[in-house]
């Protein structure tokens, strides 16, 4: 293990997450630079042209946002989420899932998770379902998707919309149809950290029955006829106002570093999950921790997680942290925050287990395979030495 000795010279952390920045990254700035029109213009419309091609949409449309949780809270109003609708979400979630329903009014209700891929468990979600229930809202964590088929079955046996929280899910299958392709409403995040990044971004994929006009005013503050000027990068000077609108559109900038990071996103998959399988193939026998089962030839991983007994948790981050590995934990449940302790829920035992145990380790779109196997085995050390016991 002569990394280790390396490492604690030179006090390098490997991190959780290390975003793709690259000369091509900044020679996309510099592109957006030259074009001289800054705010949303002819590369937003690229982008999400571009992002169509990629999902393979058909019969739906996609809107680029500037973050995921405007795509969420605008997915959401296109959903009818409003004062008085129950929208179930998975408590295990990150909060900008939850603050989204609250921002239209609905009431977020914290439904519990399944075992196999953390994400919502259908018949949890089924108990939840009163007849003020209008909305699902399952997250695919870490880019493996949830029990998606049942949830839609669900969904129609009960006349509910589903708003796909598909933040972690930018590329990944479900039979060979990538997520955000097929079902009701998507969204996405192009933030920091997210596989792509526009530095922040996000995008919404309806269907083409949705009114995609609307949505657009929502985007730009309700103004009409603004997009189709901005997206020849032109503005309107005489407009109407025709809805409630927030300020959630995507720069020419930020959607010129998005297409430059879209350019080379499958070359990131691979990478990644070749990173996720060589995790598995040298975590998967160490007695005390359980890592994902799953085949990643479908999916694109966005965070590799593990688990290990609460008791062991902190013992095993302090001792990654003292080799040089940041770890990160996804996440703290969002009913246990006080500003959600009135929130209705069902039962959370799974989730509290789970966000206990759970542990992100680090995965970037470029790592070095030495990397993943010094990480893997300072973590085999801990167990087979008994560290922290
Ligand atoms: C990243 C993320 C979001 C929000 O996206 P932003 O672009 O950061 O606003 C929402 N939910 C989950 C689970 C996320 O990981």
């Amino acid at each position: 293990m002569t990394r280790r000795h390396g490492r604690s010279q030179t006090h390098r952390e490997i991190a959780v997450f290390e975003p793709y920045l690259g000369h091509d990254t900044l020679g996309a700035v510099a592109r957006a630079f030259h074009e001289r029109w800054l705010g949303m213009g002819a590369a937003t419309r690229e982008f999400e042209e571009e992002l169509a091609r990629f999902l393979g949409l058909l019969d739906r449309q996609v809107l680029a946002t500037n973050t995921g949780t405007s795509a969420l809270h605008l997915g959401l109003l296109a959903a009818g989420a409003r004062p008085g609708v129950e929208v179930i979400v998975p408590s295990f979630n990150f909060v900008a899932d939850h603050q989204a329903i609250v921002a239209t009014g609905a009431t977020p209700v914290f439904c519990d998770i399944e075992e196999q891929t953390l994400g919502l468990d259908p018949d949890k979600a089924r108990s939840l379902i009163n007849d003020r229930t209008a909305i699902l809202l399952p997250l695919h964590f870490s880019g493996i998707p949830c029990e998606i088929d049942t949830l839609y079955d669900l969904a129609r046996e009960h006349n509910l919309r589903v708003v796909e929280d598909a933040t972690h899910a930018f590329g990944s299958s479900v039979d060979n149809r990538k997520v955000g392709s097929f079902g009701d409403i998507a969204c996405f995040s192009f933030d920091p950290v997210k596989v792509i990044t526009c530095i922040d971004g996000g995008a919404v994929v309806l269907p083409d029955s949705e009114d995609v006009a609307s949505l657009q005013q929502g985007r730009l503050l309700g103004i009409d006829r603004d997009t189709v000027e901005r997206y020849r990068n032109g503005r309107a000077w005489d407009y109407d106002v025709v809805r409630p609108g927030y300020r959630y559109h995507l720069t020419n900038v930020m959607a010129r570093i998005g297409l430059s990071q879209l350019a080379r996103v499958d070359e990131f998959i691979t990478n990644r999950r070749r990173y996720c399988t060589l995790y598995q193939e040298r975590l998967g026998n160490v007695e005390g921790i359980s890592v994902p089962l799953t085949s990643y030839d479908e999916i694109s991983p966005f965070i590799y997680w593990m688990r290990v007994t609460e008791s062991r948790r902190q013992a095993l981050i302090d001792h990654l942290r003292g080799r040089g590995v940041a770890t990160g934990i996804h996440f703290m449940p969002a009913h246990a925050f006080s500003f959600f302790g009135d929130a209705p829920r069902g039962d959370l035992s799974r989730t509290e287990r789970v966000s206990s145990e759970i542990v992100t380790l680090p995965l970037h779109s470029f790592m070095h395979e030495d990397d993943v196997e010094y990480i893997c085995e300072v973590i085999a050390d801990f167990f087979t030495k008994r560290v922290g016991r």
